[in-house]
């Protein structure tokens, strides 16, 4: 894979130039606070000891804790982890959350761990990290492959070790241990939030605006849901097995896609069997078919670096809006801004699922906890905030709109460094 990290410095270098940044702060950002390697052994089922490789980058905690994900995939590496650890400072300052920025990793396929395995595995990473996380230092979150139940075993291993209940110490938990209401869904819902806001920017009716997803997990998933049912055209969809599209262009109900891909199970409880591909009533392509097809708004919502300058000159999209992390690699990015294709960044389009994490956190603190109808009632204003910013940011500095994000965010990122004495 392309070295994300690299990516990443790439466009933190140019917004530094754009804000005229002093070489002192550039320096800073370029490295993380701590970075944490850890080997987990775990007992497997048949009795022999494996090791796995985890990790823990604490990026910037200029802003407040480290905040971020963990993720359990066979490619994840440490240049994947401080790539996202990074990323993640960015987004909590786009949004303006209080939060410095933080990711974990554990590189391993969980769907080839028994469930015995994958909670041994969960509970002894918890334990290699216990000194470096907790609600007042580092907070960890679901990401790719880990789910609300993995967090309740963090959450409980890390409570045995203080000798109290710590539900503070992860969000993204289940409802009944002191999860928050619309967490579940808020990546989507938040990303839905930033369309419609772009949609009037763009005088877009969702009537005649077609919609291609890639990625139908938990993040995909939600938001083609919202935008279905707001009356938006959803003409193609895929997972990591494959891609379908509408050829006749009628809308496709994601719930009646996901129910198909359910009918074959899930391992675990979580990981689905099926595909997008078993729903039947439509045209099966290929991933790469999926992101070149004509549309109006291609959403990716999987892994870093899907649109490359290999396959960026193909995309026929007008807009961009990137719910996975690091979709778009910085060549790509030049093209579509030849292209005069709007790319809306993932720092701020994917920002609503570390939103609700803070309100979860705050609930936690406070031991008192909110309604679904006002954990929406407060994100709806941080996102539209946060847009109608990077696009007046944009539009001063005459930049992209990540750019104009990582303006706003790195300016926030430094002056709280400044104001704290450490650069
Ligand atoms: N993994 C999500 C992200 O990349 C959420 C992180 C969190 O809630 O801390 O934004």
């Amino acid at each position: 894979m392309q070295n994300p990290f690299i990516f990443a410095m790439k466009n933190l270098t140019t917004a530094a130039k754009l804000l005229k940044l002093k070489p002192k702060f550039v320096a800073a950002l370029k490295k993380p606070e701590h970075i944490w390697n850890v080997e987990i052994p775990v007992v497997r089922d048949n009795k022999k000891t494996e090791t796995f490789h985890g990790y823990r980058v604490q990026y910037s905690g200029a802003r407040g804790p480290y905040k971020g994900g963990i993720r359990f995939h066979p490619a994840t590496d440490l240049n994947e982890v401080k790539a996202l650890a990074f990323w993640m400072a960015v987004k909590c300052a786009t949004v303006g959350i209080p939060y410095g920025g933080a990711k974990g990793g554990i590189t391993v396929d969980p769907k080839q761990l028994s469930h015995g395995e994958l909670e041994r595995l969960t509970r002894a990473y918890t334990r290699a990290l216990y000194d470096y996380i907790g609600p007042e230092k580092d907070i960890p979150a679901p990401d790719v492959n880990t789910n609300p139940h993995m967090m309740a075993w963090m959450m409980d291993e890390f409570s045995k070790i203080r000798g109290c209940n710590v539900p503070g110490v992860v969000t993204g938990k289940p409802l009944e241990i002191g999860g928050s209401q619309g967490r579940e869904e808020a990546t989507g819902r938040g990303g839905f939030y930033v369309l419609e806001e772009l949609a009037k920017k763009l005088k877009l009716n969702p009537k005649k605006t077609r919609v291609i997803v890639q990625g139908f997990g938990n993040v995909g998933y939600h938001f083609a849901r919202f935008a279905y049912k707001a009356g938006y055209q959803i003409i193609g969809l895929s997972d990591s097995q494959g891609g379908i599209l509408s050829l006749d262009g009628t809308s496709m109900d994601p719930e009646n896609v996901m129910a198909s891909k359910l009918k074959r199970g899930r391992i675990h409880g979580c990981y689905c069997i099926g595909s997008v591909c078993d729903c039947v009533h439509f045209t099966q392509v290929t991933n790469e078919e999926l992101l070149t097809t004509p549309c109006d708004v291609l959403v990716p919502a999987a892994l870093e670096n899907q649109l490359t300058k290999q396959n960026a000159k193909q995309v026929k999209a007008r807009v961009v809006l990137e719910l996975a992390n690091g979709p778009t690699t910085p060549d790509a990015d030049i093209i579509f801004k030849r292209k005069k294709i709007i790319l809306v960044p993932d720092v701020l389009a994917n920002a609503g699922g570390v939103t609700v994490s803070y309100f979860e956190w705050v609930q936690n603190l406070q031991n008192f906890y909110w309604t679904a109808a006002e954990v929406d009632a407060r994100l709806k204003p941080i996102m539209v905030r946060a847009f109608n910013e990077v696009w007046e940011m944009a539009a001063k500095k005459k930049t992209t709109l990540r750019m104009g994000a990582y303006c706003v965010a790195i300016e926030r990122i430094a002056r709280a460094m400044e104001l704290r004495g450490m650069v």
